[in-house]
């Protein structure tokens, strides 16, 4: 089981599409995962769903996922052509993400990590070389996840 301590960087998602949770579920059932792409999902009303414990990992991007956590808001492409990244957030999404990484940093602090050498970048921040392939999973059809650039927004975050 991870702790805080494990946590380099929090990882943050669109899911490229309108669907569900349950059909997020389905869908990486369907490719074989053992684990869901993200440990929290905030839908466009932006309630949390827990998707996967932080001590659990979860496959959000391949190379780093023993030490991230993922989170992911449902949306991120135009609704009629989901292969255009869009910067979808409704305000209550945008609320909903501070929410989740709030409970993200939260649990590293009380599992004996710190917030002060912890990174929040978007998917699409992840790099390349490190990466290996830098290959974007079959779940999310664009290159831009999350849509925005999370590194600035979230900076304060960590402090
Ligand atoms: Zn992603």
């Amino acid at each position: 089981m991870r702790t805080g301590k494990d946590i380099t960087t929090i990882f943050i998602h669109c899911t490229a599409g309108y669907g569900d949770v349950a059909s997020m579920k389905r869908f990486w059932k369907s490719l074989g995962w053992n684990s869901p792409g993200y440990h929290l999902v905030v839908k466009v009303c932006g309630d949390i769903e827990i998707v996967q414990p932080f001590s659990l990992c979860s496959n959000g991007v391949k190379g780093f996922n023993t030490n991230s956590i993922n989170i992911s808001y449902i949306g991120g492409v135009d609704k009629n052509n989901v292969n255009k990244a869009v910067d979808t957030r409704t305000p209550e999404q945008k609320e909903g993400l501070i929410k989740a990484i709030k409970l993200a940093t939260d649990w590293i602090v009380s599992t004996g990590g710190t917030k002060s050498k912890l990174i929040i970048k978007g998917h699409r921040d992840a790099s390349p070389d490190q990466n290996g392939d830098g290959v974007i999973s079959t779940w999310e059809r664009i290159k831009e996840c999350p849509s925005f650039d999370a590194i600035p927004e979230y900076k304060h975050l960590t402090k």
